[in-house]
């Protein structure tokens, strides 16, 4: 923005991994008027969220939705279903797995953290070992971060399903899903998740706000002999409630007006087109990334993430320089490196509602910015990911 004027015309670039973009659609289903959260029509509301959000879990078990962001939800995950003292077993795919461990260690439980390089998902075969070492069970719920957003790399949750079934293990299995759901194939009841977790502002398309635990009957069952301490996240406080569609303290009444409808999106275009896009978006950009000469951050490809591609800057160049002298330039925020990744990685968001040409946009941007900061890299990333799309064009028109 020039230094003479206080606006900036036209939309901002939010291509971060969440927050993400809300639609008009979405911003316009929320200006309503506040309502009684204890009368009929928010009681038809509750109704309707409660039962349709389970689509987007593919669960027929019961989601529970607080006002609240992700890190409530992750939470009201360790706090329903364990104990103090219980062993959980974690896997440190990076800064949120990272964020999650510490948690549990602040709540009383005590994490069996599996280490890695934050450059790969979840690894099966290093849970097993562990779980296969337990002979006592005392291991009592597994943790995975489906989508980790601080380095783009996914975890094998179905995978990880069998893997745990082939053991024997009784273990609860506990997956976040906040960047991951309405993005990147995900199924509560198939893989067997016992809790998943998730949130509001990056698949799902709303402002931050609400978070979410899907549970199997298996964690309900253990939330009645859990005994860490919880009220607000309390699933038994809120399960009676929610019978009839309301809850047992104020809900985020406007957002949930906003989730009705994103969840009415989601619906129309369809869960498997919105994650063959999201799939299509991450292909685009990591072509583009390539063509800078540049290095993405995950380095198993079965494990590239869709809902964003961390990039490493070359040695010597700082990536909060880069940000920046692309956020004065183009109005475009780009996601910052997290702990120990801080300066080295930058982070592209392509979920949410993006479509083909946003990506480009924001390509665009991270291309003359990466000149703009002197940052050493070859030009066409931008024209590698337009043939990429050119390409895919003429498939879908085939097909
Ligand atoms: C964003 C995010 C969180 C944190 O959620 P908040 O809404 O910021 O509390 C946790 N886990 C993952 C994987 C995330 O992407």
């Amino acid at each position: 923005m020039p230094a003479n004027s206080s606006r900036t015309a036209g939309r901002h670039f939010l291509q971060i991994p969440g927050p993400t973009p809300v639609p008009d659609r979405i911003l316009r289903a929320m200006d309503m008027p506040v309502l009684d959260h204890r009368g009929p029509e928010f009681q038809r509301l509750g109704r309707r969220v409660l039962e349709n959000i389970k689509g987007v879990f593919k669960t027929r078990s019961h989601v529970f939705i607080y006002p609240a962001s992700g890190t409530g939800a992750w939470e009201a995950a360790l706090t329903n279903v364990l104990s103090p003292g219980d062993k959980v077993l974690m896997f440190e795919t990076g800064h949120f797995a990272t964020l999650w461990k510490n948690m549990a260690i602040k709540l009383g439980i005590e994490p069996i953290f599996i280490e890695s390089d934050w450059r790969t998902g979840a690894v099966p075969e290093e849970l097993e070992k562990k779980l296969r070492e337990d002979k006592n069970h005392e291991i009592k719920a597994v943790c995975v971060v489906h989508n980790e957003t601080s380095t783009g790399c996914v975890s094998p949750i179905g995978a990880i399903r069998k893997m745990i079934d082939s053991t024997g293990h009784p273990a609860l299995y506990l997956v976040d899903t906040i960047s991951s759901l309405a993005s990147i194939d995900y199924r509560h009841d198939e893989w067997g998740v016992d809790v998943t977790v998730s949130g509001s502002q990056k698949g799902l398309m709303l402002p931050p706000g609400l978070s979410f635990n899907a549970v199997s009957d298996k964690a309900l069952k253990a939330s009645k002999t859990s005994k860490l301490p919880k009220l607000f996240w309390s699933w038994e406080e809120m399960i009676t409630p929610n019978s009839n569609g309301f809850f047992p303290y104020t809900p985020g009444t406007n957002l949930l007006y906003g989730l009705d409808a994103a969840i009415d999106m989601l619906n129309e275009e369809g869960l498997d087109n919105v994650f063959a896009r999201h799939d299509r978006h991450a292909e685009a950009t990591r072509r583009a990334v390539r063509a800078w000469g540049l290095e993405i951050l995950c380095r198993v490809p079965e494990h590239y993430s869709s809902s964003l591609t961390a990039v490493m800057m070359p040695a010597g160049h700082n990536a909060d320089q880069f940000r920046n002298r692309t956020l004065d330039a183009f109005d475009i925020s780009l996601g910052a490196g997290l702990t120990k990744l801080t300066g080295t990685v930058f982070r592209i968001g392509h979920l949410g509602d993006t479509n083909d040409l946003t990506i480009l946009g924001a390509l665009s941007g991270v291309e003359m910015g990466l000149d703009l900061a002197g940052v050493p890299h070859k030009k066409g990333g931008v024209a590698a990911a337009m043939e990429y799309f050119t390409e895919k064009a003429k498939v879908l028109k085939a097909a």
